[in-house]
């Protein structure tokens, strides 16, 4: 029996004249998602992406799907004749086996094929006696059942297919159709899951870290370039910008009010952030603030860091509570690697008593013994970029 892989998206279908550019956007990076994984042979009809592939890649191809945002679900989907008979063996042959005794079932058709004889009302009445008849033990419950089987018959060929083999995809727009943005990676949790939920929009994004070698290690580095694989999983290739900070930090440590650390600090990334995000044509930038979180993210605070930079600044955590956030850092595969231990470049110079009610003229008037410019251009031509690919 030949089996096939539906993929249904979501959102794109309601992009009008727009539509034909987010299906090749998605059917490009299903591609690219599946060249390390597995042959297949794609198509798109009737708002269905069917991919065809070896029965012994089936489950491998439906795993990594999973990641690929603009996928609404994913369903393996046994194929057949579009005549009655062959729709019903092949629904009995298909589902015997996986529908355990005891279980309730409901079957639905969908006939988009105008030209097949029955409508689909009297195609779930023949499929849904036949599977009865034929498959012992199981019940039909057309309110609430336990197994829901779809037969659809389409222009090509007809399918079937349960609940069973139907997975939840992670929604979204497909990587690339909606611009570029960068992302302020730190190792911690937040910034991984900002990222996440800005590229689940369809944006492609690269990522800055700011490094102060040699106060964090070779392991802080390898922490982010890991976070940034695992986001990379659902985006592709991410290129990660890794900026040299510790001459920045001295220079503040030694200069400016301790107390105004790391708001300065803070104003040194965004301004960092925004050069590299213009070289990189990102039309904004993604942190991992959150209200009041840390004295550095109270709304003056966060005031005071945004007024250095003119482009917009993306905050998806902003007005979610920490346990929230760590939720989807688990759920999207970030959450181990951003608690392992090693310092954060921000950790490395906090003073204890942070300003929390900064006055943005205060923080102007400690910051001008420095150099800015000069600082920032030195930091600029120190930074080197990785390219980072999924596994
Ligand atoms: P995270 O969990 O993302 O580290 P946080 O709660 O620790 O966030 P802060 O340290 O105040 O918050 O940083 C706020 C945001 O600034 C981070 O979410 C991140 O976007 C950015 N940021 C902080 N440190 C760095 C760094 N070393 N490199 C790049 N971005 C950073
Ligand atoms: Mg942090």
């Amino acid at each position: 029996m030949k089996e096939i892989i539906l993929v249904k998206y979501g959102e794109i279908i309601l992009k009008g004249g727009n539509r034909p550019v987010f299906e090749r956007a998605l059917m490009k990076n299903i591609k690219n998602a599946l060249q390390n994984i597995a042959d297949i042979k794609m198509d798109i009809a009737q708002a269905t992406i069917y991919i065809e592939t070896e029965p012994d890649r089936m489950d491998a191809v439906c795993d990594r799907l999973e990641k690929v945002f603009g996928i609404v679900s994913v369903t393996r989907a046994c194929v057949c004749e579009k005549d009655i008979e062959s729709i019903k063996s092949a629904a009995i042959s298909y589902l015997s086996g996986v529908m355990e005794k005891g279980t309730s079932f409901k079957v639905e058709a969908k006939r988009s094929d105008k030209k097949f004889p029955l409508d689909s009302i009297k195609i779930a009445q023949e499929v849904g006696g036949a599977i009865d008849d034929n498959i012992e033990g199981l019940e039909v419950d057309v309110h609430n059942p336990d197994v829901l089987v779809r037969v659809e018959v389409r222009d090509a060929a007809a399918y079937v297919y349960s609940t069973l083999n139907k997975r939840a995809g992670r929604c979204g727009m497909p990587t690339g159709t909606g611009g570029k943005a960068t992302l302020l990676l730190s190792g911690g949790i937040d910034s991984p899951v900002s990222g996440y939920m800005i590229a689940k929009r369809g944006v492609e994004i690269n990522a800055v870290n700011f490094f102060s070698y040699p106060y964090t290690s070779d392991r802080a580095k390898e922490k982010v370039i890991e976070l940034a694989r695992i986001l990379s999983e659902y985006t592709s290739k991410i290129n990660l910008f890794i900026v040299p900070f510790t001459d920045i930090q001295l220079k503040i440590r030694d200069k400016c009010p301790f107390e105004h650390m790391t708001l300065i600090m803070r104003r040194f990334m965004m301004r960092i952030a925004e050069i590299v995000a213009k070289k990189t044509s990102s039309a904004a930038l993604i942190t991992g603030e959150s209200v009041g979180q840390v004295a550095s993210q109270t709304l003056a605070a966060l005031n005071v860091t945004n007024y250095v930079c003119s482009m917009p600044v993306l905050r998806p955590v902003i007005g979610m509570d920490k346990n929230e956030i760590v939720n989807i850092a688990r759920e999207i595969g970030t959450f181990e690697t951003s608690i392992l231990p090693y310092e954060d470049c921000c950790t490395v110079f906090t003073p204890k008593h942070p300003t929390t009610n900064p006055k943005l003229d205060v923080i102007e008037k400690s910051e001008r013994v420095l150099d800015v410019d000069e600082l920032i251009k030195e930091a600029v031509a120190g930074i080197e970029k990785i390219e980072i690919y999924p596994e």
